[in-house]
């Protein structure tokens, strides 16, 4: 997998070997344990060079200023002879230093996260891992489909040298939900197109069903990054097809309520039923329909608490091809769909672009926009090949398209110098949160679809804002980072009893609050976000009680919350449901102390009429730069509420017609 590069001295690299195997420990099994798991229980960080992988990751990924802070962390356990102390003491010394100060704490976190990425991630030749036995997981369930049975039929262009110009009328950079439709309806206008795509060209023939490479190749940042204080981890798409490859189909259009808010932001005409037309466009193209969702077991018993308690609930429309949908191999479309029957832009909207004329440039990061005379002229990019070599590509174009995601496209118009003010201001996460409830019958959250029910009952129990109550699938190093790590052979345990038993119910909240997106010196985005809004605190921690209280109404046995410090509550101990919920609110929320994640970012380069307070105009154009445009989720005015796909794919079908219709395009 990684390959390693040398960043660390000889007694740091030792050090976070020692961190490695104190995590992942080899520790004796006891009478009783099974053989698997006497063999589980055996193996350490260290035979699998987990170390070396954590090097190769820091070597390829990491900013200095991080890989720094690393090894500092390393250099302060190397004073206390880390690496030549029993294990029971590295295991106090690793809680100690997480105890001292939030950064050794979130580096502790982090190098636990990545032992675990690793132990349970990593596979042989045979695309196994020896680990998964123990835990129930059987990995892949088939191979990918040869490059000759699933071809690549989008148009890439091969760039070449050190140097490169091409000439275009529009350059879209990001080929995500946003990206894609715009590629699509300009060049079948007439105007030609150049994509530019940060990511690879993966498809069906790419796609492993596991977790690893799935993470590092095709999502922002190998999916693991956060927010700068711990707040948050991110999950975005990074490939070609943006995060509409790998996300979970769910298709919901805009609600009424924001498209009412969003008018009154300035963009005319979105609350009235004229813009449904752009919802239908996208709807049918990505052929969304409900007509093949199947509910597995965590939906079936998310279904039967919500029917329980009264809750209504619905099963969801998903952009899918019902003719090859398989639901047994549905859970591992995280990593991408083998089948092709997810209906990304990678299927649809880039094709239509790529049939139609326009080309792709992979592996291109675009590091600014061009301007003359307050007006765009092109794209300064790089192109980085397998090979780690280089050309510097220069698009010639009057017009360019911002469609990068709300993490980067802040990014490039701050380092372009352009947006005014508000760029990068006013980033939404619909922060999202899991408790689990275990059960006694096997769950294998991984098998079936993704995604297949939804809930609005909380959606509104903050006035405008509230919750979605929806479920998701399960992948081994994911679920592992989300176990308490009281020391390895507890955590080793609790995986293998948990992990084939879990069913996760997931909230998602429309955020009341605000993020931010800044450089680093590098012109990298660093994501400012915590859970300072009261209103996003309330709406976190009622979920957390709602989720706790549907597994409750189901009889679960035990129920379980991200905490950091366990949070978790037993059927058969002495303690009242009551007593738990009141420890739930009662629990710290803070950075590090719970895992929130998102995978809907939003808001960062917004549309709006004051120039002070957004990005683009009504249209979508920026408000001080002509021929510059903002096509991606980061145009969203505030949240939608819910899952965004369809809501960035509608506006940003409207925003073509703009383009289409300016003058200056
Ligand atoms: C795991 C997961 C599950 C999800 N499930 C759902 C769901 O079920 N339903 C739903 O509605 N939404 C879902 N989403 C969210 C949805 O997929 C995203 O909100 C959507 O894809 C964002 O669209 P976008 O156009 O803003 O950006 P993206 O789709 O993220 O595309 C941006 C693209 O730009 C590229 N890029 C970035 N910087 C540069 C640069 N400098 N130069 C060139 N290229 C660059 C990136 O590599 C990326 O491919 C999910 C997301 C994830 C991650």
């Amino acid at each position: 997998m990684a390959v390693l590069t040398a960043v660390l001295s000889d007694t740091q690299r030792r050090t976070l070997q020692a961190v490695c195997d104190t995590v992942v420990p080899a520790v004796p099994a006891a009478d009783g344990d099974s053989d698997v798991m006497r063999d589980y229980l055996g193996r350490a960080a260290s035979d699998f060079a987990i170390s070396e992988q954590i090097e190769g990751l820091m070597a390829q990924a990491m900013p200095p200023e991080q890989l720094q802070g690393f090894a500092e962390l390393l250099d302060g356990l190397a004073q206390h002879d880390f690496a030549n102390l029993p294990l029971e003491v590295r295991t106090q010394i690793l809680h100690d230093v997480a105890a001292s100060s939030h950064e050794a704490r979130l580096g502790v976190m982090a190098l636990r996260n990545l032992t675990f990425l690793f132990f349970y991630g990593l596979v042989d030749e045979q695309a196994r891992n020896p680990n998964w036995e123990a835990i129930r997981y059987p990995g892949p369930i088939s191979a990918p489909p040869s490059p000759e049975e699933a071809p690549k039929t989008i148009t890439v262009l091969a760039v070449e040298g050190d140097e490169q110009t091409v000439t275009a009328d529009v350059c879209v950079v990001g080929s995500g939900a946003g990206g894609g439709v715009i590629a699509a309806e300009l060049q079948k206008a007439g105007k030609s197109v150049l994509v530019l795509e940060m990511g690879g060209y993966r498809n069906e023939a790419d796609f492993k069903q596991l977790e690893l490479p799935g993470l590092l190749e095709l999502y922002l940042g190998g999916g693991l990054i956060g927010s700068e204080d711990g707040s948050i981890s991110i999950f975005a798409g990074s490939t070609l097809g943006g995060g509409t490859v790998v996300n979970y189909m769910n298709c919901l259009r805009t609600p009424e309520r924001v498209r009412r808010e969003w008018a009154e932001h300035g963009i005319d005409g979105i609350d009235q039923p004229g813009y449904d037309r752009h919802i239908d466009a996208v709807m049918q193209r990505i052929s969304a329909t409900d007509e093949a969702t199947t509910q597995n077991r965590q939906h079936k018993k998310m279904i039967k608490a919500l029917d329980e308690v009264g809750f209504a609930h619905r099963a969801i429309v998903r952009n899918v091809d019902p003719s090859c949908d398989d639901p047994r191999v549905c859970g591992y479309c995280f990593a991408g769909c083998q089948k092709g029957c997810k209906q990304s832009t990678l299927k649809t909207f880039l094709q239509d672009a790529s049939d139609a004329g326009a080309a792709v440039v992979v592996g291109c990061h675009a590091d600014r926009i061009l301007l003359a005379d307050g007006r765009a002229t092109g794209v300064e990019a790089t192109v980085t090949r397998s090979d780690g070599s280089q050309t510097k590509l220069t698009v010639d174009a009057p017009t360019v398209v911002v469609a990068c995601g709300s993490i980067e496209s802040p990014a490039l118009l701050l380092r372009s110098g352009i947006g005014g003010p508000a760029v990068g201001k006013h980033l939404r996460l619909h922060p999202a949160s899991i408790v689990t409830g275990i059960y006694e019958e096997p769950i294998e959250a991984w098998i079936g679809q993704i995604q297949s029910e939804v809930s609005d009952h909380f959606a509104g129990c903050e006035g405008e804002f509230g919750f979605l109550i929806e479920s998701v699938g399960a992948m081994p190093a994911v679920h592992a980072a989300g176990i308490p790590w009281r020391d390895g052979e507890h955590h080793k345990r609790e995986l293998a009893r948990m992990f084939a038993h879990h069913a996760p119910f997931l909230s998602v909240a429309r955020d009341h609050g605000e993020g931010e997106v800044v450089l680093d010196p590098h012109g990298q985005p660093v994501v400012r976000w915590s859970l300072s809004d009261e209103a996003d605190r309330r709406l976190l921690v009622q979920a957390n009680v709602e989720l706790a209280k549907l597994h409750y109404a189901i009889g679960a046995p035990e129920i379980r919350t991200l905490h950091a410090e366990e949070l978790v509550w037993y059927r058969d101990s002495d303690e009242p449901f009551e007593e738990f919920v009141t420890r739930i609110e009662q629990a710290p929320y803070g950075p590090a102390e719970i895992t929130i994640f998102t995978a809907h970012q939003m808001g960062s380069c917004r549309m709006g009429r004051d120039p002070a307070d957004s990005v683009a105009d009504g249209r979508g154009a920026l408000h001080d730069v002509e021929g510059v445009w903002i096509g991606d989720a980061s145009a969203f005015p505030t949240a939608p509420g819910v899952n965004p796909m369809v809501s960035i794919m509608s506006l940003a079908h409207r925003t073509a017609g703009e383009i289409i219709l300016s003058r200056s395009s």
